[in-house]
């Protein structure tokens, strides 16, 4: 059984990002990249499910820029087989990417994909479910534990009133939530050796697909700042200001 994993490239978590002055977006000038954190677990899950001898082949995908190809050798790094990079400039918009993985689902035919529930650097949330509605593939978005047995899969979710199981027949796809695992750390030699596995490089037209973004960022700006913090010589007083300074009780 293949898994394809969808691996992106995002400003990594431990930036603080700056707004461009003129508000048209954040700076990434000069700014570390790294792969999306989530993405990560799902490569950690698809190795895991590989290691258990579940899974044949784990094909990691990124679209986006030429430097794309270093997250795909992270993900390679962690224990992918090979990469798979849909090139291209234009700024992705969700929708083009589920476009662009339905496109290499039909030329692949992975019987799980495997996805982040969310990109840190649009917090979207989108992509996964996009997919599994244009590959016509069953969804279980959150996940926190995957087993897969029989041609089924059996995810259990992460919900607001606590843990949610559902079974679904392959193929599907899957979005991971924080907890499904802790993925290890590439070590040297399997960085190295991810050098030399197969990365193939294609772009939106040669899969068919029109990426052209739809929407327009009006606006994008930083939170407030915080104003200074008071010190108060008392109980009674605290109480006195969340009553009526900041009424908050
Ligand atoms: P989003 O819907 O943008 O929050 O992204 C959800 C997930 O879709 C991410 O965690 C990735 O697994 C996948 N994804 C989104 N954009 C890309 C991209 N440009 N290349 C590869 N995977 C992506």
């Amino acid at each position: 059984m293949k898994v394809m994993v969808a691996v992106k490239r995002v400003v990594d978590f431990n930036v603080k990002v700056r707004v461009k002055s003129d508000g048209t977006g954040v700076d990434l000038a000069n700014v570390k990249m790294s792969i999306n954190p989530f993405d990560e677990i799902a490569v950690e899950e698809a190795v895991r499910l590989k290691e258990s001898g579940i899974v044949s082949e784990v094909v990691a995908v990124s679209c986006g820029v030429n430097a794309c190809q270093e997250t795909l050798r992270t993900a390679m790094a962690i224990g992918a087989d090979r990469g798979i990079l849909v090139e291209t400039d234009v700024e992705l918009e969700p929708l083009a990417v589920a476009k662009l993985l339905k496109a290499l689902v039909d030329k692949e035919q992975p019987q799980l994909v495997i996805v982040g529930k969310q990109a840190i650097d649009n917090d979207c949330n989108q992509t996964g479910q996009m997919l599994a509605a244009l590959a016509g593939f069953a969804q279980a978005t959150f996940a926190s534990r995957v087993e897969i047995a029989e041609g089924h899969a059996s995810i259990t979710r992460e919900i607001d009133g606590g843990l949610e199981t559902v079974r679904l027949a392959l193929p599907a796809v899957v979005t991971t939530d924080l907890r499904l695992n802790e993925p290890r750390y590439a070590t040297l030699p399997n960085i190295m050796k991810a050098k030399k596995k197969p990365l193939e490089t294609t772009t939106p037209a040669q899969l068919g697909v029109d990426a052209t973004p739809r929407l327009t960022t009006l606006r994008t700006a930083e939170p407030p700042k915080r104003g200074a913090g008071v010190k108060v010589p008392d109980v009674a007083v605290l109480v006195e200001k969340l009553k009526n300074e900041a009424k908050v009780i």
